[in-house]
């Protein structure tokens, strides 16, 4: 078909709006699989009504969901450090209230970029780092059940990075670590963030890992912002980087969360097979695909049906988690993405609620 008929076709066709698995959309998206190479999409058994409530009123945790204070807004706004326009406004109050709208019963606080690390300077990174995680661990405890906190660091600090692990872990009671994925030149593969990674490890820590504005890659295509392709583009940079560098292999026990449905990295599991195979990987006996499956990946902005259906063919429904993106994006988005797939009852609820369960099982006492 040619290009000008194909996109004739797609804007005419209306089978992708459906709230439902129709088979229509079905064949629609066994089609675009088969074009891309992914072979059939796995059945889905059953359909879940788009408006199906699933569990109690509020089941839904979310870990993709940022806090951004002034104090920080003020810090990442100085010059030549956040690309593009300040973040949208934003405070406990604002969470709460969106999260009541989406049906979130707790959601998981962390940053959002560039975060605490501009270069060099180690006593603001620590500092910020510090206010930050008091802040996001004062909400967790001013609003019982409602938040958990993935607490800040900089990892090209690292003896900074290992007090605040231990600050955030042992006196905050943090559910986790938040990273970027890279720091100036530095991807998460960087043989000087092992230190970090071994305490990391000890903890078996869950590590989640938030895109941000490459040092590389800004302002590359007039009009576009960074975020509309480089975010994703950055998350496969760095996952690429954990799992070809060795490091997920040699720190098994860091149990990592990556964002928007692991940006491009699905798509380009062929690339990477291929890679592993040239090379001759003695640390990837099996290809990369069994280090790409044990990691976890969230939904925010990763939940059209072509986003999704490629996340599953690469992992299985126990490492996909629900995350919003907010204040960037809403509940709404992600929770119509859910609906318009048509997930089955069960595997809805493993992503809304019991995965992020079996990560954070402190929040089931919320
Ligand atoms: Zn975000």
């Amino acid at each position: 078909m040619p290009a000008n008929s194909a996109l004739k076709f797609f804007r005419t066709c209306r089978c992708c709006e459906s709230p439902r698995a129709s088979p229509t959309r079905r064949t629609f998206l066994a089609a675009g699989a088969a074009a891309v190479g992914l072979g059939t999409i796995p059945a889905i058994s059953r359909v879940a009504p788009a408006n199906a409530q699933v569990g109690a009123a509020k089941p839904r945790i979310d870990v993709h969901h940022h806090f951004i204070p002034q104090f920080h807004v003020e810090a990442m706004m100085a010059p030549g450090r956040r690309a593009g326009a300040p973040p949208p406004k934003w405070s406990p109050a604002s969470s709460l209230e969106e999260m009541d709208k989406s049906g979130i019963a707790t959601a998981i606080l962390s940053i959002a970029q560039p975060g605490v690390w501009y270069g060099n300077n180690v006593e603001e990174a620590r500092g910020l780092a510090r206010q930050l995680n008091e802040y996001g661990a004062k909400m967790v405890r001013d609003y019982p059940g409602r938040f958990g906190l993935f607490a800040v660091i900089a990892p090209p600090d690292a003896q900074g990075s290992l007090r605040e692990i231990e600050y955030a872990f042992d006196t905050l009671n943090a559910d986790g670590i938040g990273l970027l994925t890279s720091y100036q030149d530095k991807y998460l593969g960087d043989p000087s963030f092992a230190p970090v990674y071994e305490e990391l490890n000890r903890r078996k820590a869950v590590v989640y890992v938030h895109p941000t504005t490459p040092d590389c890659c800004r302002g590359l295509v007039p009009g576009i912002p960074p975020a509309s392709i480089e975010y994703a583009t950055d998350s496969t940079r760095t996952i690429a980087h954990l799992v070809f560098s060795g490091t997920a292999t040699r720190f098994p026990d860091i149990r990592w969360i990556f964002s928007h449905s692991g940006g491009t990295l699905p798509f380009l599991t062929g690339r990477f097979i291929r890679l592993a195979e040239e090379r001759k990987q003695t640390n990837l006996p099996d290809g990369p695909l069994p280090e790409f499956r044990k990691f976890h990946y969230e939904l925010a902005q990763g939940n059209t049906p072509g986003q999704i259906a490629a996340l599953l063919k690469m992992v299985s429904i126990s490492q996909v988690l629900y995350g919003t993106d907010y204040p960037f994006r809403d509940g709404a988005e992600v929770n119509r993405g859910i609906a318009d797939w048509g997930f089955a009852a069960d595997d809805q609820r493993a992503i809304e609620r019991e995965n992020a369960l079996k990560l954070l099982p402190r929040l089931k006492a919320g």
